[in-house]
């Protein structure tokens, strides 16, 4: 196959990207959609979520509540009205993926049960034991099929977006098993690639996080949004990175230090455990810098200890903790403390859009982690990603279901162009390149590494300026690297190449926004400005791409009914 053609084109195969298929297949059941993942769709990162997903069930809670949290939790930063819009239709989600036949667990009187995570004021977060993204994804995934006009491109990995005039005409892809680049023409987009952890030296994200859909939307002009605000959740495994879910302590685990004390109560005493996961990354930092944490041979930890719940708790609510802990450390967490530190997990900025996933490029969409609504601000509440990739996948499918029916079919003059440009960009520029004065894994690690120290839990002036001008000698290296793989066929080599080039974008737009932003609001921590500034910045960041440094320019965050205040816990 050298070309197709599909009313949308969905670049993803996560969460988001199916939701939004089978939204634009359901509204639109005459436009042909097609699914365009580098992973078969269950390899997606959703697969490995595990703590649950967020929405309003029982009458001890309220849309009102869950906004607040959720705007609290942002620092103040998310846009109210696309929060009171997301609050108010997670709940229909959680019954559209039960009847789909997504497993959830249930309360012996028959209701779907809830359970606490961090942030949030009451129990709201559903779950189906610790293995939540699998069995949404499993039945997103399965629901696909029924739908005949949801076609799938497994495994063919998109290098650049088609334009014709200015709008979305369609994406170019590396079919990986044969190797060719083809030519996908669409009268819409929707970039649905998830986020970057892969950025940063240690993480919770599989290696396919690499930021591609963040960087095709950046290149084409569009905005990345609030950046600077990358996640750090508290509890990763040291040396691997593998998450220990937050639902360890929504049931009841606790945090201690060397000396055996639960440190927490010295940082959030009301919330302890259940703070914010902003907030709880610093005080684990505080403990290590204090000399209060354990020492091994990843470096400092701290420890989660889950003793306390008893056998029978762990294997029927967190059976997969203890697996994970079992597998990886070594260790039974129902008689030994798990050790956790602090690890990149979530970039609550992304492409910008609107509330119908809508870019400043038309046709061209971005739902789920890729995408900036923005509804996390500063700060996202776990449990709330998968609920913004369902409710956001829903509205966004609608939406582009509605603007193929209006556009025209591309000419395909573009696509024909681009797909020659490619050919001559990856196969000559980068397949034919001998030997280089560089390697792709050597460039990678200067990058996490560097990423790791002057942009991430605390940064400064002083280290952001090292990180910007170092990423420019990074990029500069990034053309003397060299592939010694000279085969088409499942050239993982080369798609690793292309990813770098993603991440280095991507790294360019955080490090820049970050340098912009004198104040420390939520995930971004600046030791040079302690204090959050909402008289300068109580605003989003838009960065944009320039020649040189990115521009950075500024968007006033929408205000409905919650006035910023002090943010406590
Ligand atoms: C370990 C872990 C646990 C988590 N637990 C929870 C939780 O309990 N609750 C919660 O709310 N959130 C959780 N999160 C966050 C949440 O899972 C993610 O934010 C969410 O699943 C992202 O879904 P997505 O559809 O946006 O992207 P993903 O699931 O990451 O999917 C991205 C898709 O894009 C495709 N893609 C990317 N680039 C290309 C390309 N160049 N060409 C073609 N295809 C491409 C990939 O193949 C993939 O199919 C967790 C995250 C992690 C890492």
């Amino acid at each position: 196959m050298d070309r197709a053609t599909y009313d949308v084109v969905v670049v993803g195969g996560g969460a988001a990207g199916l939701r939004a298929a089978i939204a634009a297949a359901e509204a639109n059941p005459a436009a042909s959609i097609a699914i365009v993942s580098k992973v078969y769709p269950m390899r997606s990162h959703t697969v490995s979520a595990e703590g649950g997903t967020a929405a309003v069930l029982r009458d001890y809670d309220s849309f009102d509540l869950h906004c607040f949290d959720t705007i609290k939790g942002s620092d103040y930063l998310a846009d109210q009205d696309a929060v009171e819009f997301f609050v108010s239709k997670c709940p229909e989600e959680i019954v559209q993926l039960e009847h789909w036949g997504c497993p959830w667990s249930r309360d012996p009187d028959g209701r779907v049960s809830q359970r606490a995570f961090g942030g949030m004021s009451v129990k709201r977060t559903v779950f189906a034991a610790d293995k939540v993204g699998f069995h949404i994804l499993h039945a997103l995934f399965q629901t696909t099929m029924k739908f005949d006009n949801i076609h799938r491109l497994d495994e063919f990995f998109v290098t650049d977006l088609i334009r014709e005039g200015n709008a979305a005409a369609g994406v170019t892809a590396l079919d990986m098993r044969g190797g060719e680049l083809v030519r996908i023409t669409s009268k819409a987009v929707v970039l649905a690639t998830g986020g970057c952890g892969r950025i940063y030296e240690f993480t919770t994200n599989g290696f396919i996080k690499t930021g591609d859909g963040m960087a095709l939307a950046y290149r084409a002009g569009v905005a990345l949004k609030d950046m600077e605000f990358v996640q750090f959740h508290p509890t990763a495994l040291p040396g691997t990175g593998i998450l220990i879910t937050e639902a360890a302590r929504g049931e009841g685990g606790y945090l201690i230090n060397k000396d055996g004390e639960r440190f927490l109560k010295r940082y959030v005493p009301e919330k302890m455990e259940l703070g914010p996961r902003d907030i709880l990354s610093r005080s684990i930092m505080s403990e290590i810098r204090e000399g209060r944490a354990f020492d091994g041979p990843y470096g400092h930890y701290i420890g989660l200890d889950l003793r306390h719940l008893g056998e029978g708790t762990i294997n029927t609510k967190l059976p997969m903790v203890r697996e994970l802990a079992e597998k990886y450390v070594g260790i039974d967490p129902v008689n030994e403390l798990i050790p956790v530190r602090p690890g990149q997990h979530y970039i609550m900025g992304g492409v910008a859009t609107n509330a119908r996933g809508e870019t400043s490029v038309p046709g061209l969409y971005a739902v789920g982690e890729t995408a900036c609504v923005s509804i996390n601000g500063a700060n996202r509440l776990g449990s709330n990603s998968l609920s913004e990739c369902l409710v956001f996948g829903t509205s966004t499918g609608r939406a582009v279901a509605e603007y193929v029916r209006k556009k025209d079919w591309p000419s395909g003059a573009a696509a024909k162009e681009a797909v020659l440009a490619e050919e001559a960009r990856i196969y000559d520029g980068f397949l034919k390149r001998e030997r280089g004065s560089e390697t792709v894994a050597g460039v990678r690690k200067e990058m996490q590494q560097l990423m790791e120290r002057d942009v991430g839990i605390y940064r400064t002036e002083a280290g952001l300026r090292e990180a910007c001008a170092r990423l420019v000698s990074l990029r500069e290296r990034f053309a003397g690297i060299g592939i010694a793989d000279k085969e088409r066929v499942f050239n993982t080599e080369l798609t690793t190449v292309l990813e770098l080039d993603y991440m280095l974008e991507v790294a360019t737009a955080i490090a820049h926004s970050a340098l912009g932003r004198e104040e420390s609001r939520g995930a971004h921590s600046r030791t040079d400005f302690p204090k959050r500034d909402d008289a300068r910045f109580l605003n989003h960041t838009l960065a944009f791409r320039a020649d040189g440094a990115p521009r950075i320019e500024y968007l006033p965050v929408t205000i409905t009914r919650w006035q910023p205040a002090a943010r406590v816990y």
